[in-house]
């Protein structure tokens, strides 16, 4: 593959086993200045890092040190098309403390066809893998058009019911038809986030009376269009809600220092979860240790991590 990050992804070096993030001496690097380096009160999951972009590719080792010293101890690798499903598969492989997901992102819908969902049911069938997405609407940009969008979303809800995982949605500008389509299917799927929740109350209450969980963002921290978010955050029940940073995209924007690059990473988590917690009146460390007890038993990570471990411990021996 010609893709310069899947690439320095075969290197030798980089394919001995790292034991990262098992590391409690694990630090903070120069690349974060001092008001940046924030520690949860409790470990986080960040449901949502696209760690196979391209700008992770010189630093990941460092990244992913400053999530741990950031007790960022868990990591769902966000996969949006093949390739970087395969990639995601390849990191969860390397990382303890890592997973992944695999989907077709609703702007490359276009590109879906029976070979397409022949290779992701494959991949869905693999331990690294926790959910099938990411997937679903996005009527904002319609990179793909909106019928296409729906025949690829439809066709990934089905491979969700035949391998019971849940599902990571995207949905931006299309509550009402994700609404539809989610309430058709909600009886037969297990379980599903709607990953950077953005929208307004209606679909807020829409998902929730779906039984969804819902994703936060750095979105809240933006004073120009999470605004609205910072009332209805405390609308969604403890038990429902999970946090991510979207990363290298959503750049908290009233972080208390500038960032060169302006790349957001998941040692930044605890910085959300911290805003998210005065906007809904919890107790920081509180939202921290529920936020992680749903991730770790929506997402199934204490069955996942075994089943890499065990095929860790089978590559090795
Ligand atoms: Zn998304």
């Amino acid at each position: 593959m010609a893709d310069p990050a899947w690439l320095w992804l075969q290197c030798p070096l980089y394919l001995q086993r790292s034991a990262l993030l098992a590391d409690p001496d694990a630090t903070f690097d120069d690349f974060l200045p001092e008001a940046l380096r924030f520690r949860a009160p409790a470990p986080l999951v960040d449901i949502g890092a696209n760690l196979t972009h391209d700008s992770f590719a010189r630093d990941l080792e460092a990244v992913l040190r400053r999530a741990q010293a950031a007790n960022v101890t868990a990591l769902i690798v966000t996969g949006t098309d093949r390739a970087h499903a395969e990639q995601a598969v390849a990191l969860a492989q390397r990382f303890p403390g890592l997973h992944a997901t695999a989907g077709v992102h609703p702007h490359d819908a276009s590109l879906w066809n029976g070979a397409l969902a022949a290779a992701m049911g494959e991949l869905h069938q693999r331990p690294e893998v926790v959910a099938v997405g990411e997937c679903g609407l996005d009527f904002n940009r319609n990179f793909s058009t909106p019928s296409e969008q729906e025949r690829a979303f439809e066709a990934q809800l089905g491979l969700a019911v035949e391998n019971g995982k849940p599902l990571f949605i995207h949905e931006r500008d299309a509550g009402q038809r994700m609404r539809e389509m989610l309430h058709t299917w909600r009886d037969d799927i297990s379980d599903a986030v709607i990953h950077c929740f953005t929208a307004d109350r209606d679909t807020l209450h829409g998902y929730l009376d779906l039984d969804l969980h819902i994703g936060l963002t750095g979105w809240i921290c933006d004073e120009r269009r999470g605004h609205h978010l910072r009332e209805l955050v405390r609308n969604i029940p403890l038990d429902r809600l999970m946090v991510e940073t979207d990363c290298p995209y959503l750049l908290p924007r009233d972080l208390p220092a500038k960032l060169k690059g302006r790349r957001n990473e998941p040692s930044l988590l605890p910085w959300i979860v911290r805003e998210i917690a005065v906007w809904r009146g919890n107790d920081e460390a509180e939202l921290a240790h529920a936020t992680t007890q749903t991730a770790r038993r929506f997402f199934r990570l204490d069955t996942a991590s075994e089943a890499q471990e065990t095929g860790r411990a089978q590559q090795e021996s």
